[in-house]
């Protein structure tokens, strides 16, 4: 959706490079055999020592606070460093950041000053995440150079950034790297790891996976290519085994989608009127303990007028969405986190979909879903009536998960109250109950704090 952008897409689609169609020069067989199938749910239970990485790096593994590693980081991470091709899909909040984060660091050449590493993302706030948590666990590393390049900043400034920090780690959002690229200023026919993030919504639109494209193809043949992601539609699926070296790819997907909800959430719905969310979202707030709150809604219009509206309330809200300039979200994103060295932190941020996939704040025990999701316009049926398809709502339902999942995540617990005030929002709730094997409950007067991890978190 716009919002997720920071370029305008609407491009001209003249010379469009359609993956399914592309030259197979710069591709891998598409074949499948020899794929190994990940068992994620594997038995065997190694600790981050056995996987050999530098002991910098385990050193600001035991700083960060991490004592075992997760199922997808059990299951990819010996993998990666082996140098195989990976496709994975996992539970948002388990840890897939920490795969590709951990096993470049192992792998990269530090005397090298050229990048080497390039991971792109859909959205901003997830590139700037990311490079933080390159920052990390590359604290006592030496000589790793790792910078961030997106939309709205001034491109002479990335150009700056480019000649006098040498970066050797790029993480970036495909419309700015791609014009780094093609103007000269980013070199990438040295990288070694092209990572993909949030694969599914980098590939899924035409117009980012044109420039997604043309990115893959400025890097050289012999590469690693790793691709993540919560969710991965069949199609999509297609579109990334042609991008990575199918007869060795480690596929790491959840071959259940039951086993995507996730553990630790406690899940409610409202049925209400669009006049009865305002009381009902005050009451929430005054009556629900929580450390940080994200609040959905599906406009940015929307988000300022809601965030303006609990401010006038007496409740310290900020507005998160795609409209903002792009400074302004990397700041408010920090001031959200919590980062040293930013002022008050918010605690209250109503947000579009610009939150909705892949932040990680670790206090966040609260998601509303004040508006339910709704990514695509409906269609006309032939009574000209405005209709959601099936695959409409199917995505919908994705994208309740990727919101819910700002709560609950590695290890803590959570709570999601979701508004549903239309048809399409009730079918949605189904289909994700019905997917997910979850039960969601209609919300009950009272919520037990313990039940949420409120209490635990103070
Ligand atoms: P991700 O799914 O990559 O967004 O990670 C979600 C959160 O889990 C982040 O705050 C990570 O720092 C944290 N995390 C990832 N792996 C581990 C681990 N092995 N132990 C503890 N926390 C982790």
């Amino acid at each position: 959706m716009a919002d997720d952008l920071e370029v305008n897409y609407e491009e001209e689609m003249d010379g469009d490079i359609d993956l399914e169609n592309v030259d197979q020069t710069n591709l891998a067989s598409t074949s499948n055999t020899g794929a190994k199938k990940g068992n994620y749910h594997a038995s065997h239970s190694a600790g981050f020592k056995d996987f050999f990485l530098k002991e910098p790096i385990l050193r600001a593994i035991v700083e960060s606070g991490f004592e075992h590693p997760s199922e997808v980081q059990q299951e990819c991470i010996p993998q990666a460093i082996l140098g195989q091709d990976i496709l994975c899909q996992a539970k948002s909040g388990y840890g897939k950041t920490a795969v590709f984060v951990l096993s470049t660091l192992h792998l990269l050449d530090t005397a090298s000053d050229d990048v080497t590493v390039l991971i792109l993302v859909n959205v901003r706030e997830l590139a700037w995440q990311i490079y933080k948590e390159y920052k990390r666990f590359s604290t006592h590393l030496d000589n790793v150079r790792v910078d961030v390049f997106f939309g709205q900043v001034d491109r002479k400034l990335n150009i700056k950034q480019l000649k006098e920090n040498k970066p050797q780690i790029v993480v970036g959002t495909p419309g700015r790297i791609k014009d780094l690229v093609e103007s000269g200023h980013l070199k990438v026919d040295k990288v070694k790891y092209f990572i993909l993030d949030e694969c599914d919504k980098l590939l899924e639109q035409l117009d980012m996976r044109r420039d997604v494209q043309r990115i893959y193809q400025r890097t050289p043949f012999e590469k690693q290519v790793m691709m993540f992601s919560a969710t991965l539609p069949k199609q999509t699926k297609e579109v990334c085994k042609k991008m990575v070296q199918s007869d060795q790819v480690v596929e790491c997907f959840i071959d259940d989608e039951r086993k995507l909800v996730l553990h630790g959430l406690v899940q409610y719905y409202v049925k209400l009127t669009e006049a009865e969310k305002n009381s009902k979202l005050v009451d929430i707030l005054d009556n629900v303990q929580f450390n940080q709150v994200v609040i959905f809604v599906n406009s940015g219009q929307r988000a300022e007028a809601l965030a303006h509206l609990l401010r006038e309330s007496n409740f310290p809200a900020k507005e998160m969405h795609g409209q903002l300039p792009g400074e302004e979200r990397i700041k408010r994103y920090n001031e959200f986190k919590g980062s040293s060295g930013v002022g008050s932190q918010i605690r209250i941020l109503v947000s579009t979909d610009v939150f909705g996939r892949g932040i990680d704040i670790q206090k966040v025990n609260l998601v509303i879903n004040y508006d339910f999701p709704k990514i695509l316009e409906k269609e006309k049926n032939e009574s000209g009536e405005s209709v959601a398809t099936q695959q409409q709502l199917q995505l919908n339902a994705d994208q309740y998960l990727h919101r819910v999942g700002r709560a609950g995540r590695f290890n803590t617990k959570g709570l999601a109250i979701s508004f549903v005030t239309t048809q399409d929002d009730a079918d949605v709730l189904k289909i994700v109950q019905d997917r997910f094997e979850v039960r969601i409950p209609e919300m009950p007067d009272e919520i037990d704090p313990a039940s949420y991890g409120a209490s635990a978190m103070g």
